[in-house]
């Protein structure tokens, strides 16, 4: 029988739980308890172990194909066929096991950073900790936007609501107490004194015990219940998938074709079939999607040195295609390190911080309106907020000593449609509010402003607002005080907290932007993106902070609020999206029209959000970016990517890695490509050309092996693009095999299957004993070629540097030194029938090779003087 905690006071809760609410447990014990009851996380059940993956290997059609190959090789006496078939198999089957295994790790490891931390109290101090390592009695901070990371009962918290729909389906929010409750059998949906792991809080911030973690937790119960993910193909992925079944259609044809020319020459018919088993699987590009999750899951593991998290696979793909970027202002574009530069008080004189003891109405608006919660010197909370309570603590008001005397006892928390918080505080004499938030939100709900007794000056806010748009106007980031004097027993609802208040000064605060933003900013516009700023501050401020990034010229004045927005058809924001880059005051909701807008003309669109309300808006974008320092927990959790320094200039260094990652991506898919239309030329033309079947099956699959496993991964690794930023977005429903590559494939193919059947031709005539031999050498030695003049779509290889991409250098050495044993050794001789070439023989291989690389980089010299198909 489990426990009824929400039956039970916080004292009972803690006694039986065996913690303290005012130190939490003690580092040892709460180790004790994690050997104990294990960590605080669902079962998961889709990673595979690497047997599995293994396994996998051998359902691919091509190896069964292979199988039988090798099965037909027996039967024809052949038996080291056999057993080199069999071995080229398993080193198939390892080769991508190993890509897959290191593919999964990459995502389990992404995984792993994605999960969430919580503020704990251990051993009498508060610290962020992994959720993961949370245990039955640890007590923890959380607030709106958390995902609540356990079952916990309240302990403390006001004006909490809570998003329970994912849990019990109810949709409303639902608020939060902290009292037991009578009934022990009262329903899930009904507890109101829990919070609950996996879902969320909406509003305010509490403090709470832990009582159930991992699967204990309700939402644990039901994990089991739950769909698991099921492994879903990248866009990409699909259409190569799909590219790929009709290729090999028209593959197999093809072999037909050569199994009937074959049979026609008079060659035995099971040669032939192993020839045309042995050619369709080494021209069947069956390897492509596979190589598209593992380019992907590698990019995406190397992406978090640059500090942006991939959430989603497929979105490391559509990153390359991004053509606008909606950022936030605060702590995005700027350094979110606020201080307090001027404090106006109601008297209108602008007061130094020092001289803020003499305006204590103020001066303790400062250092209790705010959630901050402190241990020893650390200091825990929003920006904005800590920048307040430093420059009260600072003048000598200190939020902890003036709570003694006035005690917070309920709080109207922030929110940004509001864009104003309350808390209301009992002194010994009565009960006070203070109030803070925008200008326009605060002074439009005051009806005076504090003053001293001599004086008899009139509340204007009309001169209050011009005064905050002025400082404004300089960059400042303006906040509102005032406070209200409450009559005893009268209601804490925020329609009669937040009216005719007491209006008691502004606070200018400087948010300077972040150095590398005007970089990024100018990267930007070079790259063909537009970049945006949508943010809840005040127009003025975001303009003036938009024009010192340059993301707006010093003369514009383009600025929409979301005031104007409402009056906005659809249609008309559409257009007005193409020419404004400045959003101010925007709520939430306004965000999701304005990414509908810029996706409704045909763009990509990123957007970063911080807030609760801004999951959708994360949810609706092409990508979500959430901020991993400042951010919430919901909106991490609906985004796609986490930027985890919370900067934009990391957004624009994750398109750039995209576009790098998608042109390794095509390059891979041109080098296969064009080296299996290479082997069918080969054994295509030359029946037609007279000659014998060049290739044995062996050496088909041995080409396929070499040339294809390691130079090709190789070029995962590629370096990026000399100009990635210099040129448009990728059209993001642009064929992969746009830009001439459909050309090359056909054509640097047949050039190689031509030079390698001139190979053929030659040694009939002066060198017989080596004709098969010198095929195969120069079939594999015109891919490894091939392979270093593709590094580059378009730069030549000595401008990209010779050793610039090391992996792919020693790809090519190492494929080269088995060929020559394959060619040199009496193994090789023996295993794949080959011939000790003569170095006249050799040198001409190579020569033959060596023209590929050549009339490839001939090609890129032609396009980027601009006479060929125009490359992306
Ligand atoms: P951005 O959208 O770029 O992050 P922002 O922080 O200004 O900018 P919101 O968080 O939506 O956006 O805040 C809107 C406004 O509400 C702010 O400009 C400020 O005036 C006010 N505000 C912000 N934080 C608080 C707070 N903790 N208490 C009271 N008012 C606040």
């Amino acid at each position: 029988m489990s426990t009824k905690w929400h039956a039970l006071s916080v004292d009972e809760c803690a006694n039986k739980l065996d913690t303290t609410i005012k130190t939490g447990l003690s580092e040892k014990k709460a180790e004790e308890r994690l050997s104990q009851y294990g960590e605080n996380v669902l079962e998961q059940s889709d990673l595979r172990p690497w047997w599995k993956i293994i396994f996998a290997q051998f359902q691919d059609v091509m190896i069964i194909v292979l199988l039988c190959a090798a099965l037909i090789s027996g039967l024809i006496g052949e038996a080291v066929d056999t057993i080199i078939i069999l071995c080229i198999i398993a080193l198939n089957a390892i080769l991508g096991a190993y890509q897959e295994v290191r593919a999964e790790k990459a995502i389990a490891s992404l995984r792993a950073m994605a999960t969430l931390e919580t503020l704990t109290l251990r051993d009498g101090k508060w610290r962020t900790i992994s959720s993961a390592k949370l245990v039955p009695g640890d007590i923890v901070s959380l607030e709106a936007g958390n995902v609540i990371p356990a079952d916990a009962r309240l302990i403390e918290g006001k004006d909490i609501e809570c998003d329970e729909s994912s849990l019990t389906g109810e949709s409303l929010g639902v608020n939060k107490h902290t009292e037991a409750l009578e009934d022990p059998d009262t329903l899930l949906a009904d507890q109101n004194n829990m919070l609950f792991k996996g879902t969320q809080i909406n509003r305010g911030s509490a403090l709470a015990m832990v009582t159930e973690i991992g699967m204990s937790t309700e939402l644990g119960r039901i994990a089991g219940l739950l769909k698991k993910a099921k492994r879903s193909q990248t866009p990409l992925q699909h259409r190569l998938a799909v590219f790929s079944k009709r290729l090999a259609i028209s593959i197999l044809v093809i072999c037909l074709v050569v199994i009937i020319l074959g049979l026609v020459r008079g060659e035995p018919l099971l040669l032939m079939l192993l020839t045309g088993i042995s050619l369709a699987v080494a021209a069947i590009p069956e390897a492509l999607p596979a190589v598209v999750s593992i380019a992907l899951a590698l990019g995406a593991a190397k992406m978090i040195k640059i500090n942006a998290l991939m959430r989603n696979l497929p979105s490391v793909e559509t990153l390359g295609s991004v053509s606008y970027i909606c950022s936030d202002k605060t702590g995005t574009l700027t350094q979110n390190k606020m201080h307090v530069d001027k404090l106006i008080t109601s008297d209108s004189a602008p007061y130094a911080l020092r001289d803020l003891k003499q305006c204590s109405d103020l001066a303790h608006a400062l250092a209790l309106n705010n959630d901050i919660r402190t241990s020893g010197l650390e200091k825990n909370g929003e920006p904005t907020e800590l920048a307040l309570y430093e420059s009260a603590f600072n003048a000598g008001f200190s939020k902890e000593d003036i709570e003694l005397t006035k005690p917070r006892i309920a709080e109207c928390a922030f929110d940004s449609d509001r864009k104003r918080m309350t808390t209301v505080h009992q002194t010994p004499s009565h009960l006070i509010s203070y109030t803070k938030g925008a200008p326009e939100a605060i002074l439009s709900n005051c009806s005076s402003q504090q003053q001293e007794a001599s004086e008899t000056r009139n509340f204007d806010a009309t001169q209050w607002l011009a005064l905050a748009e002025d400082l404004a106007a300089q960059g400042y980031r303006v906040l509102a005080f005032a406070m209200k004097n409450l009559e005893e027993n009268c209601s804490f609802s925020q329609e009669s907290l937040e009216s005719e208040m007491i209006f008691l000064g502004l606070a200018a605060l400087i948010d300077p932007p972040r150095e590398e933003a005007r970089e990024a900013v100018l990267q930007c516009q070079t790259a063909g993106i537009t970049p945006i700023m949508i943010t809840g501050d005040h127009p003025s401020t975001a303009l003036a902070i938009a024009k010192q990034i340059n993301l707006v010229s010093q003369d514009c004045s383009n600025v929409v609020t979301g005031a104007q927005m409402p009056k906005l058809s659809d249609k008309e924001l559409q257009d007005i999206v193409k020419t404004t880059q400045v959003y101010a005051r925007v709520s939430p909701e306004q965000k999701v029209r304005l990414v509908n807008a810029i996706q409704n003309n045909g763009d990509y669109c990123a957007m970063t959000g911080d807030g609760v309300n801004d999951a959708p808006a994360l949810k609706n974008a092409h990508i979500g970016v959430a901020m991993g320092k400042n951010g919430t927990d919901v909106a991490r959790e609906a985004s796609d990517m986490v930027l985890l320094d919370d900067n934009f200039a990391t957004i624009v260094k994750a398109v750039e890695q995209g576009r790098r990652i998608f042109d390794n991506i095509r390059k891979f898919i041109r080098y296969t490509m064009t080296s299996n239309s290479g082997e069918i030329w080969v054994l295509l033309l030359a029946p037609f050309l007279g000659m014998p079947i060049p290739l044995l099956p062996i050496h088909i699959l041995w080409i396929n092996l070499v040339t294809d496993g390691l130079p090709g991964l190789a070029l995962s690794v590629e370096p990026k693009e000399k100009g990635v930023m210099n040129r448009a977005p990728r059209p993001p429903n642009e064929s992969i095999f746009s830009n001439g590559m459909w050309q090359q494939i056909i054509l640097i193919g047949l050039l190689i299957g031509g030079l390698s059947l001139f190979a053929q031709y030659w040694a009939l005539q002066y060198s017989p004993e080596y004709w098969q031999t010198m095929v195969f050498t120069t079939l594999t030695f015109s891919q490894l070629m091939n392979v270093m003049a593709i590094r580059s779509e378009r730069e030549s290889l000595f401008s990209i540097g010779f050793f610039s991409n090391k992996a792919l250098i020693s790809a090519v050495l190492g494929t080269i030194a088995l060929q020559l044993a394959v060619i040199y050794s009496p193994i090789g001789n023996e295993w794949f029938k080959t011939q000790a070439l003569p170095a006249t023989e050799l040198l001409i291989c190579c020569g033959l090779a060596l023209v590929v690389f050549f009339v490839v980089e001939g090609e890129k010299a032609l396009i980027r003087k601009g006479l060929l198909y125009k490359a992306a």
